[in-house]
């Protein structure tokens, strides 16, 4: 089944340029999907148009079906979690399990249902023995921890990631992606950004590259990297993979 619908999006920040000109993709529900292309080409665009920071200038996004044209970023909240490309809490003196802690605080939920919840996903990040720590006393890839644990707390039906690996070590970088898959499992829609190709090939069931706002192509992973013409479009970088 379909979960999430583009259809036809148009979007631009100013009228003379515009970013997106008809881009239409689905993603089925438990999918894991990666959203590839060179700089520019308006993948962060599209995550933020998802999640309502924007409004296209035409087209629509449904959601199980449902337009979500009037639903507020709030709204949309509930159902698809977003890991911004930047953590925008570096200097935040908020301790770690009460940053992890908020959304299901001020959604409501028992201390008891919180700190087991907490807990689980602080382990699975790998920042339970932080847990006492600042925010502000964490490493990039550490601070992009907490942001993803403070997301997959509130188990959202879509997570979607922009760059979720860069600026992870290996092990922490192998420890995501490997509790990413394990959601999948669980029915858990989960949209990756990247330019990562090892991430594509190990963990995504299907790239779509874009290009000046458009799909360049819609595919497997290994058919995707091993085409030089989409290879060179989407400016992903040779690797040993190409050996
Ligand atoms: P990507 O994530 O694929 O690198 P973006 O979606 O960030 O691309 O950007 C697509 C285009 O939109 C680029 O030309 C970029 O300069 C432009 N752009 C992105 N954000 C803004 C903004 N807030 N205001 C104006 N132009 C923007
Ligand atoms: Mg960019
Ligand atoms: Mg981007």
């Amino acid at each position: 089944p379909v979960l999430l619908e583009l259809r036809d999006l148009t979007f631009g920040y100013d009228k003379q340029a515009p970013v997106l000109q008809g881009l239409s993709f689905s993603v089925r529900r438990g999918e894991m999907l990666c959203i590839a292309g060179r700089n520019g080409a308006g993948k962060s665009t599209v995550s933020k148009l998802i999640c309502g920071f924007y409004r296209p200038s035409a087209g629509s996004i449904l959601l199980n079906g449902r337009d979500l044209a009037a639903d507020t970023i709030k709204e949309r909240a509930e159902h698809i979690g977003f890991v911004m490309q930047n953590p925008n809490h570096m200097i935040s003196m908020t301790l770690i399990y009460d940053e992890v802690a908020l959304g299901l605080k001020l959604r409501g939920f028992a201390e008891e249902e919180i700190r087991g919840r907490v807990h689980k996903v602080l382990q699975i990040c790998g920042l339970y023995e932080f847990r006492e720590w600042p925010v502000s006393a964490l490493s990039y890839g550490q601070k992009k921890r907490v942001t993803i644990a403070s997301i997959l707390v509130l188990e959202p039906e879509v997570l979607l990631l922009d760059e979720p690996t860069a600026g992870q070590d290996y092990r922490h970088y192998n420890e995501i992606m490997e509790f990413l898959r394990g959601l999948g499992s669980t029915g858990i829609t989960v949209i990756m950004i990247t330019h990562d190709m090892h991430l594509m090939l190990e963990y995504a069931e299907r790239t779509i590259v874009l290009a000046e706002g458009r799909k360049l192509a819609d595919a497997r992973p290994e058919v995707i990297l091993t085409d030089r013409d989409i290879v060179g479009s989407a400016n992903l970088k040779e690797t040993s993979l190409f050996a």
